[in-house]
């Protein structure tokens, strides 16, 4: 069989992948519902991974609410937690040594290595997933040239964290909602897949995971732009098939502010607490990415053929005080 018909036989599979730090905000319940449309539309299978590599961070009782709220709203899953799968693990913490061996294939390739920088020296660069712009952030390089006998003189003092070497060269690709994106690798900088504690960094376990479960199509936020490019570059040197990419824009208040900022009021736990019925937030969704012509209430199910690739950008998307007060009606 050639490969391009191997391709169109695929089945589609997409994911939501939670970090469980916090309860979900509407923003992650846009992409959530876009992954999950996409994914039954085209008859796909679906999948919840709980990203739970941040162990300090993470907490079994924020995974369950997750879960609990992506049931309320309507969006199932054909493998993960409580339903299992051939993965067995559909949690980060219990797959370390898949991530153990990509590390070891990058580091056969000459892809890694170690940075001594401390925590003071990069203030402003860890390798979160969040937070990061690609101006300003990237790793100046200290450590990417160090020779043997420099990095055994610094590693007695301390144990370092492993940083991946971005290639040069600008990486292109084609967002499936708005586009196509280039970036500079060099403006992103090498970044670190394993930090000198022993954690794995989101960047590696997100694209190990991905691509073992093979996952066709990932849907995401727009807070995630930048690390599609480090992915792809990680992709590449692992000799792995990536995904198609596809960002759905954060949701902002009438004045441009983050709702998820407004995380108290506006988590679905808290939505739900208040009364507010699934329908209506799948509605305001619905209206706001264009799937519905005005707010209507709707199910999950009720907009799978409605579903279509946002052509919004990656701008925050508005939402006014006026459809907060439909929501909550
Ligand atoms: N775990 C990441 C988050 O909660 C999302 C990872 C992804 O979708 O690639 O933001």
């Amino acid at each position: 069989m050639s490969d391009a018909s191997n391709l169109q036989n695929r089945i589609r599979r997409g994911r939501f992948a939670p970090t469980p730090s916090g309860l979900l905000h509407i923003g992650n319940a846009f992409a959530a519902l876009a992954a999950w449309l996409q994914i039954r539309q085209a008859g796909g299978e679906f999948l919840l991974r709980i990203e739970d590599i941040d162990k300090p961070r993470s907490r079994p009782a924020f995974a369950d609410q997750q879960q609990d709220d992506l049931l309320w709203l309507g969006l199932d899953w054909d493998e993960g937690p409580r339903v299992g799968g051939p993965h067995t693990h559909y949690e980060q913490s219990k797959r370390e040594e898949l991530y153990e061996a990509a590390l070891d294939q990058l580091r056969l390739a000459g892809k890694l290595y170690p940075c001594y920088c401390s925590r003071a020296e990069l203030a402003s660069i860890a390798s979160a997933p969040h937070g990061l712009s690609s101006e300003g952030a990237a790793y100046p390089g200290f450590c990417s040239q160090l020779t043997e006998e420099e990095q055994a003189a610094k590693a007695i003092a301390k144990e370092p964290a492993i940083r991946f070497r971005m290639p040069g060269a600008p990486i292109s690709f084609m967002d499936a909602f708005a586009g196509k994106q280039t970036y500079d690798g060099d403006a992103l900088g090498d970044f670190v897949v394993k930090r000198a504690d022993g954690m794995f960094s989101y960047q590696l376990a997100v694209v190990v995971d991905d691509a073992a479960m093979g996952i066709t199509d990932v849907v995401r936020g727009a807070d995630l732009l930048d690390s599609t490019p480090r992915q792809l570059a990680l992709y590449a040197a692992l000799d792995l098939r990536p995904p198609a990419f596809a960002h759905v824009p954060l949701l902002g208040d009438a004045g441009g502010e983050r709702l998820s900022k407004r995380n108290k009021s506006l988590t679905l736990a808290a939505l739900r607490e208040e009364g507010v019925r699934p329908e209506r937030l799948i509605g305001l969704i619905g209206y706001v990415a264009g799937w519905l012509e005005a707010p209507e209430a709707a199910s999950a199910a009720e907009l799978i053929p409605r579903f279509a690739p946002l052509r919004t950008g990656h701008e925050p998307l508005p939402i006014g005080d006026d459809l907060l007060r439909w929501l909550r009606q």
